[in-house]
């Protein structure tokens, strides 16, 4: 068995989720694996996520008591700066009109490690999910250039940041604009990530909703465990991420098929050392 450990999975407590702690554990238990991490979205330093965060970590904590196998994680997303500096100020995401400036909006993350710690955070996933380079940048018609210039981008910035103890889902994206073919994705850009998550001392992780979407073609899936099977030649250390939402780590004996394919074995996946937990 490759994937021994998940630590990626939303609970209810997460906007987009209603799986339940018990309902976790006891998937996990049956499909043996040794460790899990809840990571609930926190996207934004507005009531409302914060709210989530520390409902999550009050769930966790009393959970623990049962099963302490469980550990608290957070998912972190890149915003802008300008977004950010408003919640700060007027406490609410309502209202706010992105700046119109010259360069793409510098980025941030809803916390600092302080505080993220304070509610009782033990590592994080930091992950892009969308762009934060031009205004109104969600609603855009897909460009697959700047696209994927932007995902670089908040990606390198993610492997140099202190708060991130995992790539979250390198390339992910929710419109799938290049699960057809990775190799759209510039070797040189994989490469600098690569080095920076090296020089840094991150993990990357394989996230199963990445490699076994429904949206991604064979080629794709074998092409994108080559380049998490390079990372891991590099040195870089991969963990599991279900990035479960819904429905509990559906697809991990599937992604253990992809992942035999290119050369793993048991052993080769990690656990977060116990040295680069937090607190
Ligand atoms: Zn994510
Ligand atoms: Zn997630």
């Amino acid at each position: 068995m490759i994937i021994q450990s998940d630590w990626h999975i939303h609970s209810e407590n997460s906007y987009d989720a209603t799986l339940t702690l018990e309902e976790i554990a006891r998937k996990a238990k049956e499909f043996g694996f040794k460790r899990v991490g809840i990571t609930d979205h926190a996207n934004f330093n507005d009531d409302k996520f914060l709210w989530d965060l520390k409902s999550s970590a009050n769930s966790v904590r009393t959970f623990q008591k049962k099963y302490p196998e469980m550990i608290l994680g957070v998912e972190l997303t890149p915003i802008e700066k300008p977004e950010f500096d408003y919640i700060k100020k007027h406490g609410t995401r309502q209202g706010y009109v992105p700046p119109v400036i010259n360069e793409p909006y510098a980025l941030e993350l809803a916390q600092t490690k302080d505080q993220l710690i304070g509610y009782g955070v033990r590592y994080a996933i930091g992950a892009a999910h969308w762009r934060v380079d031009v205004p109104f940048a969600k609603g855009l018609p897909v460009d697959i250039d700047a696209m994927i210039k932007e995902w670089y981008r908040q990606q390198l910035w993610l492997a140099c940041d202190e708060r991130v103890t995992i790539l979250g889902h390198p390339w992910y994206n929710g419109k799938a604009v290049w699960y057809d073919d990775f190799s759209i994705i510039p070797r040189s850009m994989n490469m600098d990530i690569a080095y920076a998550l090296k020089e840094n001392k991150k993990y990357v992780e394989c996230n199963e909703g990445v490699l076994c979407s429904q949206k991604a073609s064979e080629k794709f899936r074998r092409q994108y465990a080559e380049f998490i099977r390079e990372l891991f030649e590099m040195g870089i250390p991969v963990t599991y991420g279900s990035d479960s939402h819904k429905e509990y780590a559906c697809r991990h004996i599937e992604m253990e098929k992809i992942l035999a394919d290119v050369g793993f074995k048991k052993g080769d996946f990690s656990e977060i050392k116990e040295k680069d937990f937090w607190g």
